[in-house]
Order: C-alpha cells, then structure tokens, then sequence
C-alpha cells in the first residue's frame, strides 16, 4: 500500500466502525481491521476524528468564465476542499456562455483546466430552442440538464414554457438523460406581492410554498407521462413532501435535494435588510424547516448539497439591504457539511445519516460509482472530521471568492481537519498546486 489510514472511527457503507483503509495508486485497494494494514506511509486518525468519504456537492454555481468576480474554479474548489468536498458539479448558467451546448461546454472546460482544487463535472442546460443540443451534451459527458419554470436571475438562461418542459422531457427520455429542475412556477410568483423592501417577510410572501408546491406537481405529472428521470432541486415547501413520496411510490422516476440553509435557518429570526440570507426559493418558516428533516429521516428527500451561489458583495445590496434588488443565493461550499452536522445532531439523526445524504446519495444519483463511498475500487476521496470540535463561521477565513456568508459568527459542531482526493492530502491555500480532474458520466 502507498497509504493506510487508521481510523478508530469511520463511516463506511454498513455503518460506523473502527477500520483501517488501504490506498493504492489513488484507489481503496483494501479495508481491514483497525491495525491489520501497513504500508509506506501511515495516517491514524486522532481519537476525535472520524473518517468518512470525501463529500459530493452537485449543486454548485462556480460562475467561471464571465462572471467569475462573483466565483471561480480557483476559489470554488479550495472552498470545497476546506470543507471535506471532493467532488463538485457545476450548474450551468451564471457562466459566460452558460453551458447549453458542446461549445459552450469546451469553454468552460479550457477556463478550469488547471485550476480545480477537487474533482470537478458539469451540467448541461435545458433552455428554449436547444433540444437538438441536448443529446451531443448527453455524450460529451455532462451529468443532466438543469431547467427554469421562471426568470433564473440571469437574462442568457431563459425559462422553458409548458410546452418546452414537455419536449425537452420527451427527449431526454430518449436517452434516459435526467432532468434537474428549478420548481417554482412563474404564475404563482406573478400573483404574490412582488419582493421589495428591507423586511424578510415580504420577501417571503413574494415567493410562497404554493410556486413549489404547483411547480413540481406539474413536473411529476411529465414525469408519469414521458418517462423521464427527473430531479426536484432545493426543495424547500414541505408542503411537496407527500407530493414526491406518492410520485415515488406510483414509480415516477424522480429524486430530490435539500440545502444546508433550508435546514439551518428560519424566516422568523432573518433580521430585515440581511439580504446574505436571500435565495430562490427561500429560507421558510420554523415548521417548515422540521418536515424538511423529517423527509430526509424518511428517505423521500435524498440528498443536501449546497446551491453554492456567490456574487460580489455590491449586489447582495449590503446598502440598502432591500430584498427586490438583491442578488438571490447562498455561499454554502465550505461549511455544508458543519451545518447540516449541527443541525442533524441535535435531532438525534447520526454521521451515517449525513454521510448518506451527502456523500452517497448524491454520487449514485448521478451516476458516479467511485465516489461517495469508502470501499474497495472506490478513489481515496476523504474528510478527516471531527464531530465533537466546534468553530465559529468567520466569512474573512472562508476561501471563496467574496466575503459573504449567511453563516458569519454562527456557531457550528463539527471541523473538517484535513481532506485527501485520490489519496493526496488537498492544501487549501492559494498558490498550492491543484491536481482535480474533470468528471465526465461513467457511461459516456
Ligand atoms: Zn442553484
């Protein structure tokens, strides 16, 4: 073995145990018990520490090229490196171009080549008049196309009309391409008092659970129709739960994801005019946020990824704090993991539960078998954490681009010592050599 690990903690496929994990030219070549393996090199695990597999963030907006003041490949991935994610995959708009054809997708490709601190894929974009993109994207390896039902923020990734959905579900069924949605219907949100002003609940009403609850109740019901994989992103109504578990039941294809936020804050203590706290859908109320747990619990939710969204500090509105203008998105990278740890242990749910739904499940979701999981054949992916340790967020030490956090000064269980990708330990300091690789779908 080049490396062995020996942990009297580690959260495998089977539970949490004492082992030790062999690593062979960046794979696990070996698990054994705690002591069984030597090799040239020996990390063991303090008392403290667990072992557990480096996470998979799927939902992350690096912005890079065109808007890469907001974020960037360089920063993003030392970000999710000093947070325990090894894996990322990059949403397709807010880039310049955005990312809805094979063109497109080369450009993004040249601007991170040599600056991913962790492995890194790409989604693809589903956007009016690009069906004919969809499946060339397909075989060039992106893992699904993300869709809009209304204005994504950004004018160059238009929304898909009922009839758009419909085809570009049509399609995609062809090739059992999964379709990742952003669920909140235009309608809806046209309806509600428009957002504007400093008071958190106007901006809540300006989105309510009913857009979710709409939205992704038409989404199921393509789904039924067409056959096609779907995926229901940031979750935030509880109201859909039931929703998603009869869908699932009556065997609609369909996953879903939560973020950290949504599990993290409540709408009743967001202090009027803090726009760090602004994002699509939105932060709901105390209640709210326990259904969302209770269907992690249950399984209906199936991961937690971050919805990582910078942008500079001017458009966040700091100013005026006025949530209309406010540019909607979360920097959750770095710290998804200690937020979902804290919140998932004061509920009495266990490593193994975290682990599941952001390391596991987000790798089989989208396809990616060696990733997720400490086993053999695996990469040698991991997080070094330390559940019992706690820290206080300070947005000036995170490593992303700009200084904004949602989470500045909250106290978090859980600190993320050290992370290795593919059996190297990551440095997270810029200037450090970034040795990540692109992701391309297995079955490409
Ligand atoms: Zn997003």
């Amino acid at each position: 073995m080049d490396l062995v690990f020996r942990a009297p903690r580690a959260v495998m496929p089977d539970g949490e145990r004492s082992c030790s994990v062999g690593v062979s030219g960046g794979r696990i070549a070996a698990v054994e018990d705690y002591g069984a393996l030597t090799g040239d090199r020996v990390v063991e695990l303090r008392d403290d520490e667990v072992l557990l597999p480096g996470l998979v963030d799927t939902h992350v907006h690096v912005n890079d090229p065109g808007r890469s003041d907001w974020e960037g490949f360089d920063t993003a991935t030392r970000a999710a490196a000093a947070g325990g994610v090894t894996t990322l995959v990059d949403m397709p708009l807010n880039s310049l171009p955005p990312t809805v054809d094979v063109a497109s997708l080369d450009v993004k490709r040249r601007a991170a080549a040599g600056r991913i601190a962790v492995d890194v894929g790409f989604w693809g974009g589903a956007v009016p008049g690009n069906r004919g993109e969809l499946r060339p994207l397909h075989e060039a390896g992106v893992f699904g196309f993300k869709c809009f039902l209304l204005h994504s923020g950004v004018d160059e990734f238009a929304p898909l009309d009922e009839a758009g959905l419909e085809d570009a579900m049509r399609e995609l069924a062809d090739f059992d391409g999964l379709l990742i949605v952003h669920a909140e219907d235009a309608d809806t949100i046209d309806a509600a008092p428009a957002a504007h002003g400093r008071a958190y609940a106007d901006f809540l009403g300006s989105r309510p659970r009913d857009a979710e609850n709409t939205a992704i109740a038409r989404v199921l019901d393509l789904a039924r129709r067409t056959g096609a994989r779907v995926h229901i992103l940031h979750l935030a109504s509880g109201d859909a739960v039931p929703l998603l578990a009869q869908a699932r039941a009556d065997g609609v294809r369909v996953t879903a994801e939560t973020c950290p936020h949504y599990l993290s804050f409540v709408a009743e203590e967001i202090r009027d005019g803090a726009t760090e706290f602004k994002c699509c859908p939105p932060i709901r109320e105390a209640g709210n946020r326990e259904r969302l747990w209770c269907a992690l619990g249950d399984g209906v939710i199936d991961c937690v990824v971050t919805d990582h969204s910078p942008c500079t500090p001017d458009l966040k509105r700091l100013d005026t704090g006025d949530f209309g203008d406010a540019w909607g998105g979360i920097a959750g990278l770095q710290v998804g993991l200690p937020a979902v740890w804290t919140g998932a242990r004061a509920r009495g749910f266990t490593l193994d539960d975290v682990v599941r739904w952001m390391a596991r499940n987000p790798a089989e979701q989208v396809g990616l078998s060696r990733k997720g999981r400490i086993a053999v054949g695996c990469d040698a992916d991991f997080a070094v954490f330390a559940p019992d340790d706690a820290f206080v967020v300070d947005r000036t030490s995170l490593h992303h681009r700009n200084p904004v956090s949602a989470y500045h000064d909250r106290a978090l269980a859980g600190v993320v010592r050290a992370s290795w990708l593919r059996g190297r330990e990551l440095d997270f300091e810029p200037g450090s050599e970034p040795f990540g690789e692109f992701l391309t779908r297995e079955d490409t």
